[in-house]
């Protein structure tokens, strides 16, 4: 599909200081803007200056939620190549998140070849200070100017970049996450799965919470007895108990997370026995009592590994690995930043070169 181009008046300057980016704050030039009209699919996609775009007081996505979102990032490696990581793998999720919120399914490579283009035209925003990247955010909402409820007929896919610096300035540190036992994220049969707006609205009041506590994150439990692990946020979890490693199972209401199965693979790779299963919050306990619990670590594309050093349910608070980074999960954190910033040899054929 040919992909329209309609140039910026003035281009913005780049950050002066890439170590000062912070997340989310800034954006490129440009982005990429794909219609979709029931009858004609998506058509006409196109590379315009960013900024507002007009929608109905009335769109439906305003109303009853029906959005989707991804997330990824791009990266510059030393011998300055842009490059992806398992890209297509997004794009996949993307349509399981558009299948569950009836949204049409949106090809694989046309999604692709669209952020393909829009990465030649932003190439030089990728920055190259020290963990820090492009992160790129593609999402569809609803657009209809209509009030029922039912799935909209117009849609927009979007793709905005935005320069994002190291998630961890001084290290990898610890976090402190709360389990939170009174309101739940996602149900099975549910849309955990999917990456939808609405389930981060869901989880605003829990993470609200564990502020007012100083904690920095929520660990949710499942949503009908509040007894099994789910996630935490916006990252996926994972344990280490006597050398094993585990992590939740998928079952509906986990969002299945790229660097999760990333981890699950590399573990897998060095030999390691790792388990996806039903985990109660009392067995960590248990484990923790017995002086069994080795490691916890958070799996995300923000923070790639994210050790967690404090874990409070209810009035104990477990301190682990005496709130240092564990073997495994430095170990991890180094092969997987490695493979993104070209740093190490990419052994599993997960990078995509931005030519
Ligand atoms: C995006 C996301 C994750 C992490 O997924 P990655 O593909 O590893 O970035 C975990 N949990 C939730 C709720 C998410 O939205």
């Amino acid at each position: 599909m040919e992909i329209k181009f309609t140039k910026a008046e003035t281009l913005k300057a780049k950050p002066a200081d890439e170590t000062k980016l912070g997340f989310g704050q800034v954006f490129t030039d440009y982005m990429l803007v794909m219609p979709y009209d029931e009858g004609q699919g998506w058509h006409d996609p196109e590379i315009r200056p960013y900024g507002p775009i007009e929608l109905a007081p009335a769109a439906m996505c305003l109303h009853y939620g029906q959005t989707v979102f991804e997330g990824m990032k791009a990266y510059r490696t030393a011998d300055d190549k842009i490059q992806l990581f398992r890209p297509m793998e997004n794009f996949k999720r993307l349509n399981k998140s558009n299948e569950r919120l009836v949204i049409p399914e949106l090809d694989e490579n046309l999604a692709m070849e669209c952020l393909m283009e829009l990465l030649k035209v932003e190439k030089d925003w990728v920055p190259s200070a020290d963990g820090a990247s492009l992160y790129i955010r593609p999402y569809i909402f609803a657009v209809d100017p209509f009030l029922g409820v039912k799935p909209g007929a117009h849609y927009l896919f979007m793709i905005i970049l935005s320069p994002s610096g190291a998630y961890y300035s001084t290290g990898l540190n610890p976090v402190s996450i709360y389990v939170e036992n009174k309101y739940v994220r996602a149900v099975r049969g549910g849309m955990g799965f999917a990456k939808t707006g609405g389930n981060y609205a869901a989880s605003l009041i829990g993470q609200d919470e564990a502020h007012k506590q100083n904690y920095s994150q929520v660990l949710w439990l499942d949503g009908v007895e509040q007894k099994y692990i789910e996630e935490v946020g916006a990252m996926n979890i994972f344990f280490v108990i006597d050398g094993e490693v585990v992590t939740p199972e998928l079952q509906g209401s986990i969002l299945p997370g790229i660097t999760r199965k990333s981890a699950i693979e590399v573990c897998k790779s060095w030999g390691m026995k790792v388990s996806e299963r039903r985990i109660s919050i009392q067995e960590i306990s248990d484990a923790y009592d017995a002086g069994k619990l080795q490691e916890v670590f958070g799996t995300g594309t923000a923070a790639v590994i994210s050790p967690v050093g404090h874990l409070k349910w209810g009035d104990k608070v477990m301190e682990i690995n005496n709130n240092e980074i564990g073997e495994i999960s430095q170990k991890l954190y180094d092969t997987m930043t490695g493979i993104q910033w070209g740093k190490i040899e990419d052994t599993f054929g997960w990078t995509v070169e931005v030519k």
